[in-house]
């Protein structure tokens, strides 16, 4: 029997997420403010296919410059 949480990281790739500028954690890439400081999320983040490193939603990334 395959334990849920495998199960739940299997299925994590296809949503998207990003990080809190302020805090750090991983949220939700539809949440518009952190639910762990509570601050406002001014930008979209995302996560680069390239570097893994998240960045503002542009079409190229910020760190390591290849397209997104
Ligand atoms: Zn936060
Ligand atoms: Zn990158």
């Amino acid at each position: 029997m395959v334990p849920l949480s495998i199960i739940v990281l299997l299925l994590m790739p296809a949503v998207r997420m990003k990080q809190c500028p302020y805090c750090g954690k991983i949220l939700r890439q539809d949440e518009s403010e952190c639910r762990h400081c509570g601050r406002e999320l001014p930008i979209n983040m995302v996560q680069c296919p390239n570097c893994k490193k998240f960045v503002p939603e542009k079409p190229y990334c910020i760190e390591c410059n290849k397209g997104l």
